[in-house]
């Protein structure tokens, strides 16, 4: 039996999952499938209350959320695209494929999250839904990972050269370390620091969701990009290096330029500054995963953020509802 490789590999035949290879595809998809839950299962009853009250919110609680509700829509329909229709493509390993399978499936229940919440909320999906063309510090992240991602949507691109392998590193980064790693998380800290102050709980608890299942895809793509460069070490030079972290560094600034919009005067003990601080600690978490040097040394501002992620903890500790959705063991990362 002849040992099967990641990519480019003659011996692997995309059907013929057994025997496995990389076992951490296989316990990702089981993390995941363990993690599964569905929008409709969380009451929304007083959020739409609280939304609807006049003076139920501030003009800057219900700015940090739109803003948050208009990246987030389109994000998880951007993110579900580039799984199907390039990493497939490219990745043809059998259980790494059942993973991005399991992972697509989770996007759509994302997309159909946001679908719920513009319905119960009674919001204007144009508005909602086009906040990634009008709102700018929107448009520059998406812009960012679309122009960081554009090598795999070629038709002709094949992973044939050390260039090339770079090409889909790179744009792997720009999926899972950026996208899913460093954009999605000030989000997640404003609607889980609105969710500890008893503000709009059925968003909130389903951005825990959401940020349940991010950690996994995040831990996914770490695996399959470090395991791309073990078995092509000659890839990962010092300038490859360089570029991979320049990119964190601009997506940090991007994240934080993003904070400043949705939070320009600060609330509930949250601002622009605090979230720059936790993305500077995400980031180099994000780049130690990859094997690549810390730049920030910052500490956490955060430190509920981890404690948020064990969902089981959050529940006893709110008392909000009984149900517990975790079937099976669970992976935890900030
Ligand atoms: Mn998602
Ligand atoms: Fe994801």
């Amino acid at each position: 039996m002849q040992r099967k490789k990641i990519l480019n590999c003659g011996n692997t035949d995309p059907n013929k999952i057994l025997p496995i290879q990389y076992s951490w595809a296989r316990e990702y998809y089981k993390a995941g499938v363990a993690n599964t839950w569905t929008p409709e299962e969380v009451p929304m009853q007083q959020d739409v209350e609280l939304w609807k009250k006049s003076g139920g919110l501030s003009d800057d609680e219900r700015r940090m959320i739109l803003w948050n509700l208009g990246f987030f829509s389109t994000a998880e329909s951007l993110t579900a695209n580039n799984i199907v229709l390039a990493i497939y493509q490219h990745v043809t390993n059998p259980e790494c494929r059942q993973y991005l399978l399991r992972q697509a499936f989770e996007e759509a229940i994302h997309t159909d999250t946001f679908i719920y919440c513009c319905d119960s909320l009674g919001l204007d999906p144009d508005e909602v839904y086009n906040m990634y063309m009008t709102v700018p510090s929107i448009k520059e992240k998406d812009d960012f990972v679309v122009d960081m991602t554009k090598s795999l949507f070629d038709p002709n691109f094949k992973t044939d050269s050390v260039e090339n392998v770079q090409k889909l590193l790179h744009d792997l980064v720009g999926y899972y370390v950026i996208m899913e790693g460093i954009f999605f998380y000030a989000g997640f800290a404003m609607m889980l620091s609105l969710l500890r102050n008893n503000k709009m709980v059925g968003v909130g608890e389903q951005f825990q969701y959401i940020l349940r299942d991010e950690s996994v895809h995040l831990a996914f793509g770490s695996e399959l990009i470090n395991t791309i460069v073990s078995e092509n070490p000659e890839v990962w030079t010092e300038e490859f290096r360089n570029k991979v972290t320049n990119n964190i560094k601009r997506a940090v600034d991007l994240e934080h330029a993003y904070a400043v919009d949705c939070l320009p005067r600060g609330i509930l003990g949250l601002n622009a500054d605090l979230i720059r601080n936790y993305l500077e600690y995400i980031a180099d978490r994000r780049l130690e995963r990859i094997n690549l040097a810390k730049v920030y040394n910052t500490s956490n501002p955060f430190p509920w953020m981890s404690e948020i992620i064990d969902l089981r903890k959050e529940k006893n500790f709110f008392e909000t509802r009984v149900t517990e959705y975790q079937t099976g063991g669970q992976l935890s990362w900030d």
